[in-house]
């Protein structure tokens, strides 16, 4: 097990966290297996989708705030209950095969550390199994 920290920038917020993990892999000496990547947050989560535009991460972002206004009636007094509810739709975890040290992932993907209420530095966790 190992973790690493992602500083975000804004309350909603997609970053590719991609190489990251690669670069933690590479310090583990990690080249097959399988990775676990976890989110121990939550108000943030984890994702798989498209890196190569970055209008598809700009338009989830602005679709789930669309979805899910920040203010709504809501009971949590904590007063983020959006972000409690993306991180719901959105998960905590995803697994990755890895091959040759590198995540073996499809062309256009990356793996994003989904913020919900940010700015703040985040944990992420990476297991290997
Ligand atoms: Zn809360």
């Amino acid at each position: 097990m190992t973790e690493f920290t992602v500083k975000t920038g804004r309350r909603t917020e997609m970053l590719d966290i991609t190489s990251e993990i690669e670069s933690e892999l590479n310090k583990m000496g990690v080249k097959n297996g399988t990775c676990l990547i976890f989110v121990p947050h939550t108000t943030a989560g984890i994702t798989i989708n498209e890196n190569a535009d970055p209008d598809v991460r700009t338009d989830i972002e602005n679709s789930l705030d669309d979805l899910i206004p920040w203010n709504n009636n809501y009971r949590h007094r904590e007063g983020n209950s959006a972000a409690h509810i993306k991180t719901a739709l959105i998960g905590s975890s995803e697994s990755v095969i890895i091959e040759g040290g590198r995540l073996k992932l499809g062309r256009w993907q990356s793996v994003f550390f989904c913020e919900f209420d940010g700015p703040r530095t985040r944990t992420v966790f990476l297991k290997l199994y």
